[in-house]
């Protein structure tokens, strides 16, 4: 869909499919949208006159919303937008307190993650298959534990989950070494000290998670007690190698407190399930 004017000379259009990181008001009446777009990155658009009413592109600049963007895409400075199409909110997430604070998380994860303008379609499909699960009810805790472990490579970190890095053994208990950048089988603990001391549960999934796809993740059901072990060695490994500390991660550990005052019940149903699966 590319318009072009009888003879005016003007810059390209562009046309990428593109999930919205964020948008803020910018002067009275404009904002500032950063999109992750398949095909260019992560820019930011300026978009005039959006609290005008009937604003066309309105739906399309929601946060949690997935769309083709037609526009100019600067390589540098601001990009514009002149049309959209093909809108898919993600609506379970913008509507529910509590996946929009794990969506949140991930989308910021993605803006730390990698430059403006880096083209990275990969990490472009795999946002958007954790958002779709999320939108589609799967563990939200869960996909943000896979998206954070998988994500660690764009920070520049290969942990080596696969075998024990001493004997290449890969059943059995594991802990994780920084000294050996990866994992140690109980045999070899000794040979450092100062390792993470995590429950082998934890490491267990956290290895699982390291490779899964995102479409095996319904056979995954965990207790509250593994979620947690698995959060605290997630959280090492950031405070390690990351050091990132963002507001939306604060927002989701402090949920915690008081999402069983908001939280609609689960089902029986899927309760026992839980159990049983474990
Ligand atoms: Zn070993």
């Amino acid at each position: 869909m590319r318009k072009r004017k009888g003879g005016e000379k003007m810059s390209q259009l562009a046309e990428s499919k593109g999930i919205i990181l964020f948008s803020r008001n910018y002067k009275e009446k404009d904002k500032l949208v950063k999109i992750f777009t398949e095909s260019a990155g992560k820019m930011m658009f300026y978009v005039k006159g959006i609290h005008r009413q009937n604003q066309p592109l309105a739906p399309a600049l929601l946060p949690f919303t997935e769309a083709v963007y037609i526009g100019t895409f600067k390589n540098e400075g601001l990009s514009f937008i002149k049309s959209v199409k093909n809108i898919h909110p993600f609506r379970k997430i913008q509507e529910d307190i509590f996946l929009s604070g794990y969506g949140t998380y991930l989308l910021n994860l993605v803006d730390a993650a990698i430059e403006d303008h880096q083209y990275d379609p990969t990490l472009f499909q795999f946002t958007q298959l954790a958002l779709q699960k999320m939108d589609e009810e799967d563990d939200p805790q869960i996909i943000t534990n896979i998206f954070e472990v998988q994500l660690l490579q764009r920070f520049g970190i290969a942990p080596i989950w696969t075998h024990c890095v001493v004997c290449g053994k890969k059943r059995g208990k594991f802990d994780y070494s920084s000294k050996f950048g990866g994992i140690l089988c109980e045999e070899h603990w000794s040979m450092d000290l100062r390792r993470y001391h995590a429950d082998p549960r934890a490491v267990y999934f956290v290895r699982l998670f390291s490779s899964i796809s995102y479409d095996k993740i319904n056979a995954i059901n965990l207790k509250e007690e593994t979620k947690a072990s698995i959060r605290q060695l997630i959280d090492q490994l950031y405070e390690e190698y990351v050091g990132i500390h963002l507001k939306s991660k604060k927002f989701i550990d402090q949920m915690k407190s008081w999402e069983h005052v908001l939280k609609r019940p689960v089902t029986n149903e899927k309760s026992t399930e839980n159990k049983k699966k474990e």
